[in-house]
């Protein structure tokens, strides 16, 4: 078994090879631990670039990923971002060291749960959760600065665009679910959406309603 440290270098490693060079990313990404975001039973996974079980039929995504769409979404210090997706709130936790205030929605309650438990563990006052369909927004916070959306559909959806602010960017994979998706950023300007295809990519659906409340 190789030791922790060695598992962290190999973690970093692999977000340099992703291609990921923005400084801010990489050291949000060094500073979040992921071990703190999987369960005991994936400990020795946490490192890996590899996505992982959470629960509730969904996955952590893998590290790589996560940097690649943090740089994409070009976030601010001032910004307020919106996450549609918390999963294990991994992806919210490294947002938070990037800007002023994120807002996480899942609609699982027991993953919004667990994930609300970490980050008051780890000491992070700027992020607030929702239990809720993520694919209506938060109307009531709007509009965001970055809209960042961790689940993939057809067509990023219009009520999430309708919530980013004229200036504003959105990054999300489109596609069927268990076809290939793509990783898109959209740049909200005054002549428009501009549309920029980043790479493959594969997510778990954005689904309508709450999630059941079983695991
Ligand atoms: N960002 C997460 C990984 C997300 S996995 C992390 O860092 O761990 C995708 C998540 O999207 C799942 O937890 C799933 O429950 C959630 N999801 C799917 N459809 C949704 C919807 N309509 N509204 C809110 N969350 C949704």
């Amino acid at each position: 078994m190789i030791s922790s440290a060695e598992q962290k270098m190999q973690f970093l490693y692999s977000l340099r090879s992703s291609g990921v060079t923005n400084k801010r990313v990489l050291t949000a990404m060094e500073t979040i631990d992921r071990r703190s975001y999987v369960s005991d039973t994936f400990a020795d996974n946490a490192y890996e670039d590899t996505p992982l079980p959470i629960g509730c039929g969904q996955t952590i995504s893998q590290p790589s990923i996560v940097a690649i769409m943090t740089e994409a979404l070009d976030v601010q210090p001032r910004d307020k971002v919106l996450e549609i997706g918390t999963g294990s709130g991994y992806q919210a936790a490294i947002l938070s060291r990037l800007a002023r205030r994120i807002y996480t929605v899942d609609r699982h309650s027991i993953l919004v749960q667990a994930a609300r438990n970490v980050f008051k563990e780890q000491d992070i006052p700027n992020i607030t959760t929702f239990t809720a369909d993520g694919s209506r927004g938060l109307p009531d916070q709007a509009p965001f600065d970055r809209i960042i959306v961790t689940a993939a559909s057809e067509d990023p959806p219009t009520t999430l665009l309708d919530q980013l602010r004229l200036g504003g960017i959105m990054v999300l994979p489109v596609g069927q679910s268990d076809s290939m998706q793509r990783l898109v950023k959209i740049k909200k300007t005054e002549n428009g959406l501009e549309y920029h295809e980043l790479r493959s990519v594969r997510f778990v659906p954005l689904l309508e309603g709450l999630g059941k409340t079983s695991v």
